[in-house]
This record gives C-alpha cells, sequence and structure tokens, in this order.
C-alpha cells in the first residue's frame, strides 16, 4: 500500500513539473509492474505521449506493453502494439504472455505465426497458454518444434509438457521428457516434482509415483494431492486413506482438492458415514465435493439422504450440473418416488439441462420405475440425441412395466438406427420376451448376442432364458441350459431356476437349485422359505421342518420385509402386522371391510403359503396383515378417488397379497402399482400386467 502511495506521488509530481528523461519513466513504469499498478501506467503512457515520446523508443513502449499484459488488460495493450512504430521480439513476447495468461488461445496461435523472429520465452509462453487451457495436443506440437528449432525449454516449459502428457495419457513422452530431465543435471524444483509424480500417477505408473515421492524432499500438497488421486484412480481407495493419514501426521493441511480425493476414496470403498464427516469437515465445498457425496449416497441405498443433501445443496446456492441431477433423478427411481422425480424433473428444465444424455437417461429410467411409461416416454421422444444408455432406459422400462411388445419394437427401431446394443439392451430384450412368453424370439434374440454382435452372453443373459424357458414349463430344457454354460452359473441362474420351479411346482429341481444356493449364498434367507413354501404348498410338513431347522442352525433370519407409499411428499413404510402408524385404526378397519367385499366377489385367501403348520383361522390372520396390504389401505383411505396407488415392496411380492391386489383393483376402479423386487405389477380391473408370472 505504501509502495503505491509513493508511486502516486511520484507521478502527481511529475505532472507538476513536467517532462522527464527515459530513466526517469522506465524506473516509474518498472515500479507500476512491480505493484501491479495499471493506473499510474496509463498516467505515465498520457504523459509520455504529450511530451516526449520518441517514436522509436520501444524500450519505454515493451515496459508498458508488460505492465498491461501482467494487469490481463487487453485493449490498452492491443492499442499500443498496434501504434507502435517498431517492435522487437520482447513487443510480440507480452502480448503472447497477455493471451496466454487470458487464454486467448486462437490469438495466441495467431500473433505467433505473425512473429518476424521468435525465441525461447516465445515458445515457452505459446505452450503454457496451450497446456493451461487444456489444449494438450498443441502444447505438445508447439514443445516439437521448439525443439527442433533448437531452443531450450525452461523447467515451467518441462512442467506443462508433463501435465499435457498426463492428460492426454501420454506415458512414452512423459518417460523422455523425464529422462531429459535426469540426464541433464537439471536441479528440479517442486512443481517439476510434482508434475512428474501426477504425470504417472494419472498414466497408471502408481508405483513410479511413489518412488518419485519417496524421493522428493519438500513435498507441498499438491505433491500429497497427485498421489492421492492417483490411487484413487487406480482403484486402490485403501492406500489413498494412508497417504491422507500420513499426510495429517506430518502436518501437511490438506486442501479442497484433497479432500474431494478424500472423499471419494472414502465413498468408494463404501464408508459413507466417514466419507460424511469428511464433508460435515470441509469448510468450504465447490459443486464437485456435493455432487460427489450425493452420488455416493445414491449409489449406496441411501436415497433418502440423497434427496436432502441436494436440497441443502440448493440453500447454499451451489449450482448443480447434469452430474448432480442425473444422480438426484436417480435417488428419486429408487425410492419410486414420482412427487420428488417431477420436482427434481421441473429444476432439470430450469437449469436447462434436460438435454443432458445422461440427465435425461436417467428422467426415462426414473418414470419407468414409478410406473409411469408415458411421460417416460415423452422425455424419451423430446431427445435430440440417444446413445445406448438411453435406448436401454426405454427398452428396460418397457420390458418393466409389461409392455413387452413396444420394447421390442424400440430394440428395432434402435438397431435400424446403427446402434449397437449392449450387455443391458438384450436384459431388457430377454425379458421382455420372457414376460410375453416368447419362446422362439427369445431363443433367436439370445443366439443373435454372439452369432450377429460378436458379444459373450453374460449369467444376466442366460438368467433371462432359464425364466423364459421355465415359465413356458419348459423346466428341464432350463435345466439343460444351464449343464452347458460355459462358465459356473451364479446365484443368480440358481435362483431364477428355483422360482421357475415354484410356478411349475417342480419340487424336484427345486430342490436341485436350492442345494446350489445353500452352498453359494447359505445366509441369504430367501431360497429357503421358497422351498419350504413349496414343500408347505404340497403338504409337506416334515420337510418344511427340516429346512426351518436347517435355517435355525445357520441362524438364518427372514429378511425383514416392508413396503412403503408415498403421501404428500413424505414416505409411509409398513412392515408386517405393523401397529405404529398413526393412522392404524382407520387402517386395520379398511382392511377387513376390504376383505368383506372380497370374499363376496370370491376371493378365497392363500393359506398355502404360511410356513406355520398352524389352524386354517391362525393361517389367515398372518397373510391379511402383510405389509403391502396395509400400505395399500393406507393409500385407499388417503390418496384422492380415481388416483394411482404406487407400492414398493423389498422382497418379492406373495402369491396372496398378488390376487388381493387383483381383486381390489376391480372392487375399487383404481390402478395399483407395486413394485417388488422383481418387476413391476400394474393391476387394472382385476388383472395384473406380469400375467400372474413373477
Ligand atoms: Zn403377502
Ligand atoms: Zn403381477
Amino acid at each position: 500500500m505504501k509502495a503505491k502511495q509513493k508511486l502516486c506521488e511520484a507521478v502527481d509530481l511529475l505532472y507538476s513539473r513536467g517532462p522527464t528523461g527515459s530513466n526517469g519513466y522506465a524506473r516509474l513504469l518498472l515500479e507500476c509492474i512491480r505493484t501491479n499498478d495499471f493506473e499510474q501506467g496509463k498516467r505515465l503512457q498520457s504523459h509520455m505521449e504529450r511530451h516526449c515520446f520518441k517514436p522509436n523508443d520501444t524500450f519505454l513502449q515493451n515496459r508498458l506493453l508488460h505492465l498491461y499484459a501482467k494487469c490481463g488488460k487487453i485493449s490498452s495493450a492491443q492499442q499500443l502494439f498496434v501504434k507502435m512504430p517498431q517492435r522487437d521480439v520482447f513487443s510480440w513476447n507480452a502480448m503472447l504472455s497477455l493471451y496466454s495468461k487470458l487464454g486467448l488461445v486462437e490469438n495466441l496461435r495467431e500473433l505467433f505465426n505473425r512473429m518476424p523472429t521468435r525465441d525461447s520465452v516465445s515458445y515457452n509462453t505459446v505452450i503454457a497458454g496451450f497446456a493451461s487451457c487444456g489444449c494438450s495436443e498443441d502444447a505438445l506440437d508447439f514443445f516439437l518444434w521448439m525443439r527442433e528449432e533448437g531452443f531450450e525449454p525452461t523447467e515451467y516449459t518441462h512442467v506443462s509438457i508433463l501435465n499435457a502428457c498426463s492428460q492426454l495419457l501420454d506415458l512414452k513422452l512423459g518417460k523422455q521428457i523425464h529422462g531429459r530431465l535426469t540426464a541433464s543435471n537439471l536441479k528440479m524444483n517442486v512443481f517439476v516434482w510434482n508434475a512428474l509424480i501426477d504425470m504417472y500417477a494419472k498414466c497408471g505408473e502408481i508405483d513410479q509415483a511413489r518412488s518419485l515421492f519417496n524421493q522428493m524432499l519438500d513435498r507441498n500438497v499438491v505433491s500429497w494431492n497427485s498421489m492421492i488421486a492417483g490411487y484413487l484412480k487406480s482403484g486402490q481407495p485403501g492406500k489413498c486413506l494412508d497417504l491422507f493419514r500420513q499426510m495429517q501426521v506430518l502436518g501437511v493441511e490438506p486442501d479442497l482438492v484433497t479432500l474431494s480425493s478424500v472423499l471419494g476414496a472414502y465413498l468408494q470403498s463404501g464408508l459413507v458415514e466417514e466419507a460424511r464427516r469428511i464433508f460435515s469437515e470441509m469448510n468450504e465445498k465447490d459443486r464437485v465435493c456435493w455432487t460427489t457425496m450425493i452420488v455416493g449416497y445414491a449409489q449406496n441405498g441411501r436415497e433418502e439422504d440423497a434427496l436432502v443433501l441436494y436440497s441443502e445443496m440448493l440453500s447454499e446456492n451451489v449450482r448443480p450440473d447434469s452430474f448432480t441431477m442425473s444422480s438426484v433423478v436417480s435417488a428419486c427411481a429408487g425410492l419410486v418416488s414420482l412427487d420428488h422425480g417431477k420436482v427434481v424433473h421441473s429444476q432439470v428444465i430450469l437449469i436447462g439441462i434436460e438435454v443432458d444424455l445422461r440427465v435425461s437417461s436417467a428422467l426415462v429410467d426414473m418414470y419407468s420405475k414409478c410406473g409411469e411409461i408415458t411421460d417416460a416416454y415423452d422425455v424419451f421422444n423430446r431427445m435430440a440425441t440417444r446413445n445406448v444408455v438411453s435406448w436401454n432406459a426405454m427398452i428396460m422400462g418397457y420390458a418393466q412395466n409389461g409392455m413387452d411388445k413396444d420394447a421390442l419394437v424400440l430394440y428395432d427401431r434402435m438397431l435400424k438406427e446403427n446402434l449397437k446394443p449392449d450387455n443391458i439392451t438384450f436384459v431388457g430384450i430377454l425379458s421382455a420376451c420372457s414376460h410375453a412368453s416368447l419362446i422362439e424370439d427369445g431363443q433367436i434374440y439370445f443366439n443373435s448376442i454372439s452369432k450377429l454382435h460378436g458379444m459373450k452372453p453374460t449369467s444376466d443373459h442366460y438368467a433371462c432364458m432359464v425364466n423364459l424357458l421355465g415359465r413356458s414349463g419348459n423346466v428341464v430344457e432350463a435345466v439343460n441350459l444351464i449343464k452347458g454354460m460355459p462358465d459356473e452359473p451364479t446365484s443368480l441362474i440358481w435362483s431364477t431356476l428355483l422360482s421357475v420351479c415354484r410356478i411349475n411346482s417342480d419340487i424336484k429341481h427345486a430342490e436341485i437349485a436350492a442345494r446350489h444356493l445353500f452352498e453359494l449364498d447359505p445366509l441369504d434367507a430367501g431360497p429357503y422359505i421358497m422351498l419350504s413354501n413349496m414343500y408347505a404348498a404340497s403338504g409337506r410338513w416334515d420337510d418344511v421342518a427340516s429346512v426351518r431347522s436347517l435355517m435355525k442352525d445357520r441362524k438364518i433370519r427372514k429378511l425383514a420385509a416392508y413396503s412403503w407409499i408415498e403421501f404428500n411428499n413424505k414416505v409411509h413404510k409398513f412392515i408386517s402386522d405393523d401397529r405404529t402408524h398413526p393412522q392404524t385404526e382407520e387402517i386395520y378397519r379398511e382392511l377387513s371391510r376390504l376383505m368383506v367385499r372380497l370374499r363376496e366377489e370370491g376371493f378365497v385367501p392363500n393359506t398355502n403359503l404360511v410356513l406355520h403348520d398352524v389352524g386354517e383361522t391362525e393361517k389367515v390372520e398372518s397373510i391379511c396383515y402383510h405389509s403391502e396390504k396395509l400400505a395399500l389401505a393406507f393409500g385407499l383411505i388417503r390418496k384422492p378417488r380415481g388416483a394411482p396407488i404406487r407400492i414398493v415392496k423389498n422382497i418379492r411380492v406373495c402369491s396372496d397379497c398378488h390376487l388381493f391386489m387383483k381383486f381390489v383393483s376391480k372392487v375399487t376402479d383404481r390402478h395399483i402399482v407395486l413394485r417388488d423386487s422383481n418387476r413391476f405389477h400394474h393391476f387394472v380391473g382385476g388383472q395384473c400386467s406380469c400375467k400372474d408370472y413373477w
């Protein structure tokens, strides 16, 4: 501040006294450059022009140019540069440094090409300009040109070039530079070290990076960040966190970049709470941090937390981007929360990113998962461009919502538009075939995976085929398909077989499937329960007892079943026999009222499902209050007449509840959408879109 004041007084003095000599101006200009004082520089320029500017005083004009470039004042610099009667390489370099500083790469290129002579500063400036703007290929081109012309790069040029190598993942050139640096015995400063470490880490040579890091004496936070980010990128979050701890032990203060990486490391390793702790400790959070945390929640099944964090982000006035929005939309899809989903959709439109491929595909998926297939198609139809993810979202949406023909038609359209299907596309297509019992088509599509598209069918595809064959009553064929698989069948294959055996009441094959599952997933309660239900259905109570004692021996607990329904932006969750809801009395009254109506219509509760060997009345009692029935009753009480009722269940819906829903959709004339762990059920007028296969 003092220096600036002195400078101002000196210029004032000049104005009161009249012109001074070249040396006087030069000294004052140098002071302007040192203190970044653009204003005094302008005053000096007009003073000089009024009094003494000799037409060829290039030296003083260069000082002015240098000042304007340093202050980033483009019009003052350009005006001066244009009217200079003589320019030397310093004048040109000053302009180059201005364009480089402002990232005006096209001006930079044009000016460089017009230069009558160039020196090493010109090259270094241009390279730094291109590299810092991410134009890594241009930076490398100029670097090669520079070496052909015989100019020596400075250590800053090396930093720029190493950064360009990291961006282009050009390990070969990066290694060459490293070799030159070692051979030339140049003393490497901390920036060169950091750039080298970063280059190796980004190119996946994490051990090399680590060994350099160990040789490096004065590491700063950037060096640590390079290593931490490198480990994160190479999928070693544990090492990343180790380094973070070391860094803290050594007293190096982490910055925003460090914390973002560490946040990512915790979320890679599934340590959501740890990540949240780091997140809360961060004083300043940028969009990347918010988004990382939101994505982390969404991917770890913590959708509600993701939505809460998203609204916090908005209230902190951090603008979300397409990454944020697509994961927020996915969180809504995971919760089957159409209300939230619609709000988020309108925000997406407001921000103007509905056209973003990632966001629009997530929207298609969200509407499909909420059973709103028309809205899904609207979004899909409005998309200006579509990639395989968008097509997959729509095809899967149709398939999951029982619109199997539409899924297949869309697939044909996709092929006609020359898009290459991927594994997920075929899961959609094959499940559509299997819901629609299109055995032959299914076989053709399945064979086309390898024959037409040159891909290897995955176990998901095999599971679809087992499902398709089994549902059409060809359990033996399904078993043969499994036997012919090139790889070991996964638990998905066996559990698919088990469920088709249940549909076909094929206890013999069900036992085979269950035995494999008991080995592969010994702690998964599902297969034990399904097998014992099958035994119960055929009255084999001894076998039921032996499965139950096996479960007891292995300490396997049934996965607590629950259902939820959304009302007024609030999720209402129910478990079986739940009596905690504030409206419990009304709900149970509604259920018994329904039961009377349904019995009149011919509904008979399916008591075969009940595990225990108990009396008939007791059996009816225990299945009457399954969680989805409670959720349904709540929906019927609260949702306006005619409004569809959407229920989500965490496990597969039981056949009694399925039948119950069908009857309710008829007697109440309601559209009921039930999403269980397996698929969607749209109940309308006494029918279900799954055609009773699920
Ligand atoms: Zn049930
Ligand atoms: Zn159904």
